[in-house]
């Protein structure tokens, strides 16, 4: 993500006390095991930087999700069939899902219990689950999605927006749009149709499929098959300018707000998502998808951009004057490798996003016969707030200054001690040992420290969460 006006980071926050207990308010019984030893879920993912989101008990490794939306009345209708696997012996489970009215669910083709707790779905199949047992859960659901309006956090969620709706956001999201496992410790992949009125686009993650019209509405496919962290997923409907075509073989879709100049910055800018990401991959390792693209929003509450996977959303404020801005484009692109392919474990890691990402900014500023990187690292580097953490921030600071920047510094920081061979040897050896999957810092420092044969700990430290500036390598 990158934000418009990115607000410097505030005071370190107090760590944020994890307060999971046993399906915090919504169990009434099962937490000590039942007798037959199964037992519910967690109602929580046990992440403090996003209570009550995420959910135990279960991997989910695919959502099928057939949704109807109707701008005129903000209405949306939907069916969600998930496809997971209990990974206990589960006798109850949550998803989440914000709002909406659940009409039936289903698992396993058999009518299951269903009740709503705050934010969640409280899923009681007919029988328990042993562990191991793959099984579908079919959600039938309708109502008028909500946005989630966090003060510090920023605005996203299900915006109905004036010829449409976006669905949007970091670190959640998807829970105002269909259940789901809101953690990105739970990756999955995706089949989307989603059904407008013809004459409006509705554009997603993936490849597009075909398009079917019959009385006066218009289903859209999409179809993610790279696991997907859910607050990676989005929904853009409107009146949009539609370019598809293909990039090294694969499908490229890009959309600009009909209501944006035509051919003008934000157009321009989309359309070098392929020479960016060619130019990342270059450093990176092979472009992890198999499509490509970029959506730009109208809606000023959007002020920020997100890289949702294979198809950044990007507000219209970095466009601003109808300037082009290919830096943002290089972050969200760079966020596909780091963050989308590889992708955090849990939220205080958000710097292995972020510093990547924002040094991938510095990369393509020098390929672009702008600023190298070396004197970005050395501008940085005077400016820095040493007091300021990159690893564990506190919530209030996930998309704060450290995060971001000295995050990039980091990652310059482990370039200047090993020399340009060995780092994107580390880099390139990350994306491909972790695609797909999920990674923590310690991961990272490991994987780095076996690639060289170095103790590379210090560094990091000293780097990443030091409180004095650490001395230049
Ligand atoms: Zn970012």
């Amino acid at each position: 993500m990158v934000r418009t006006g990115r607000r410097s980071a505030g005071s370190r926050s107090a760590a944020i006390v994890a307060a999971l207990t046993c399906v915090v308010g919504l169990a009434t019984t099962g937490c000590t095991g039942d007798s037959d030893g199964f037992r519910p879920g967690a109602a929580d993912a046990g992440d403090p930087y996003v209570p009550g989101r995420g959910n135990g008990g279960y991997d989910v490794s695919h959502y099928d999700l057939d949704v109807r939306y109707d701008p005129s009345t903000d209405r949306l209708t939907g069916r969600a069939v998930i496809t997971a696997t209990a990974t206990q012996d589960l006798s109850r489970f949550n998803l989440d899902l914000a709002g909406l009215t659940v009409s039936a669910v289903t698992v396993a083709d058999a009518r299951a219990d269903h009740r709503r707790g705050d934010g969640e779905l409280v899923v009681t199949p007919r029988a328990g689950l042993p562990r191991g047992r793959q099984f579908s859960v079919a959600v039938d659901y309708a109502g008028v999605p909500t946005a989630v309006v966090d003060g510090s956090l920023g605005s996203g969620g299900f915006l109905h927006t004036a010829d449409g709706a976006v669905a949007l956001g970091q670190p959640d999201s998807a829970a105002t749009w269909f259940p789901v496992n809101d953690h990105p410790s739970d990756k999955a992949t995706y089949d989307l149709a989603v059904t407008v009125p013809d004459g409006l686009a509705a554009l997603s993650n993936g490849v597009p499929g075909p398009k079917n019209s019959a009385d006066g509405w218009t289903t859209w496919h999409w179809s993610e098959r790279a696991p997907m962290a859910s607050y990676l997923s989005t929904l853009v409907i409107g009146d949009y300018r539609v370019v598809t075509g293909t990039h090294a073989g694969r499908p490229m879709v890009t959309a600009v707000a009909a209501s944006l100049p035509a051919n003008g910055g934000a157009a321009s800018s989309l359309a070098r998502t392929g020479a960016i990401a060619d130019f990342l991959a270059s450093r990176f390792g092979p472009y992890p998808f198999d499509s490509y693209g970029g959506i730009v929003v109208a809606d000023d509450r959007i002020g920020y951009a997100l890289e949702t996977q294979s198809r950044p959303v990007y507000g219209p404020a970095f466009f601003a004057g109808d300037q082009p801005n290919p830096s943002v484009v290089a972050h969200e692109l760079a966020h596909q490798w780091f963050g989308d392919s590889v992708s955090l474990t849990r939220w205080s890691d958000i710097w292995l996003n972020e510093g990547f990402a924002s040094y991938a900014e510095w990369l393509w500023e020098e390929h672009d016969g702008g600023r190298t990187a070396q004197r970005n690292f050395e501008l940085q580097y005077a400016a820095t707030d040493w007091s300021q953490p990159s690893v564990e921030p506190g919530r209030e600071s996930m998309f704060g200054t450290a995060v971001y920047k000295r995050g990039a510094l980091a990652v310059h920081a482990l370039r200047r001690t090993v020399g340009d061979d060995t780092f994107f040897r580390i880099l390139r050896t990350w994306t491909s040992e972790r695609a797909a999957g999920n990674a923590t810092t310690s991961d990272l420092v490991a994987l780095a420290e076996r690639v060289t044969g170095r103790q590379l700990r210090p560094l990091f430290d000293a780097w990443l969460v030091g409180g004095s500036a650490p001395t230049l390598p």
